[in-house]
């Protein structure tokens, strides 16, 4: 509602003006799709398809979900719409409202709002493969760069970054150590509470994103993938780093940082703001390979992120950067029917002119026009009667401090624009 609507346009407004910066068009994805494609894509033992997705039997049968995420979306439109003939990489950012049957809860809610931007490239014959490494960490890095950009244009407060890699599957790199961190919590199962004993099967690396107080002290000790990414996730993690300080980008790592969604490899990211309590992640993200081919496209590369904009609208406001604008610029407060004509005329002069004007219908006596005024929060009052329409001077009152002056229309509108 207004006037907190103002800040998600300012925010949307930014995310567009930052994005553009960095060469993203914007892509509308639908609202909902089949749920095959989210099945697919995300995985159906992980917690956003197994529990969290609005499912419903369509018309004809068929099954279709409303989208817990976009990333899914946006990659069949990529294979859909032949992106891969477009100049590449192709880089797009969206935003929209996403759904998710969770407990609603402060900065948790089923109908939720995400910016997210991905960049895709379809890996031409003859490319790909280790060489492509130092190109993959500059795309990686240039990605983060831009949410960062973004956060510090909006005056986001206590902004922390943590990366972590999280290897490709492959046997040399996070199967095995998959297995090995099966092994190790198998041998600590009972003293894990029910949930990470249940993931132990069905996704043991979600176990390292418990936050179960009794947990930490196990987890801790659990063996960490950096000590298992195969040379090259090894190398490519190497060069994310170099190039985030090349480009200024404070971070910290978080071995324990893993993505919930099983497409994603190599470079996993989170972002945290102030002032949202234990729902503090603001943005998640992370390189997602493979995806566009495990739904039907060529082989093609992707990197992309996640903003929560409500925790992002919170943690704004919490910080007092919420900032309402007044209500109205000016307030017409007219007397006298001949003043009903001239009170028209400047109201549709002003507002051609971009200011926020409010012309009271009827005829208002002065003490009641000028407290509606002041409710309002309009900067000035614009006094029209009988003398001001003789004269063509008009009555200005400044509400913030009852100031009075005469002037001539193009004086108002002078001062107007001196605002
Ligand atoms: P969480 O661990 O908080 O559930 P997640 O891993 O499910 O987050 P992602 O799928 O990575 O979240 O989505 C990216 C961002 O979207 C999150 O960092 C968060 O800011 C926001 N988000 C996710 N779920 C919700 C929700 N139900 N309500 C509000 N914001 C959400
Ligand atoms: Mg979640």
């Amino acid at each position: 509602m207004p006037p907190d609507t103002e800040l998600w346009n300012r925010v949307e407004a930014t995310a567009r003006e930052v994005f553009g910066t960095f060469g993203f068009g914007e892509i509308r994805p639908p609202i909902f799709e089949p749920t095959e494609l989210f099945a697919r894509s995300i995985g159906a033992d992980t917690d956003v398809v197994g529990k969290e997705m609005y499912t419903f039997e369509d018309r004809d049968n068929s099954s279709i979900s409303l989208r817990p995420e976009a990333t899914a979306s946006v990659c069949r439109a990529y294979i859909e719409h032949g992106m891969h003939a477009w100049p590449q990489p192709v880089k797009l950012y969206y935003l929209g409202p996403m759904f998710r049957r969770e407990r609603p809860q402060k900065g948790r809610y089923r109908q939720f709002y995400q910016i997210g931007a991905e960049v895709l490239e379809t890996v031409q014959p003859g490319q790909g493969g280790p060489k492509d490494i130092p190109k993959d960490a500059a795309v990686d890095a240039e990605v983060i760069e831009m949410v960062m950009a973004f956060f510090a244009r909006l005056g986001l407060e206590g902004v922390q970054l943590e990366i972590n890699s999280i290897g490709h599957a492959a046997e040399n790199c996070r199967r095995g150590y998959v297995q090995k961190l099966k092994a190790a919590l198998e041998q600590v199962k009972d003293k894990l509470g029910p949930d990470s004993q249940r993931r132990i099967e069905t996704n043991p690396l979600r176990v390292l994103d418990s936050k179960l107080e009794s947990e930490q002290a196990i987890i801790a000790g659990l063996p960490k993938i950096s000590e298992h990414l195969c040379d090259d996730c090894a190398k490519q993690y190497a060069e994310v780093k170099r190039q985030l300080d090349l480009r200024g980008v404070k971070y910290t790592e978080n071995w324990r940082l893993v993505r919930g969604l099983d497409y994603y490899m190599r470079t996993t990211f989170e972002i945290t703001a102030r002032g949202l309590g234990s729902q503090n992640a603001v943005c998640g993200g992370g390189r997602y390979d493979g995806l566009v081919e495990l739904l039907g496209g060529l082989p093609t590369k992707g990197i992309g992120f996640a903003i929560g904009e409500d925790r992002l609208i919170l943690s704004l406001q919490e910080a007092g950067k919420g900032g309402a604008e007044a209500g109205r610029d000016v307030f017409v407060a007219w007397m006298g029917e001949k003043a009903q004509t001239s009170a028209i005329a400047a109201a549709q002069r002003l507002r051609a002119a971009g200011f926020r004007v409010e012309l009271p219908p009827v005829e208002q006596k002065f003490g009641k026009a000028l407290g509606q005024a002041d409710k309002l929060g309009a900067r000035y009052a614009l006094i029209l009667g009988e003398d001001e329409i003789a004269t063509g001077q008009w009555t200005v009152k400044t509400l913030a401090d009852g100031a009075q002056a005469k002037m001539s229309e193009s004086e108002f509108l002078e001062k107007l624009k001196r605002l």
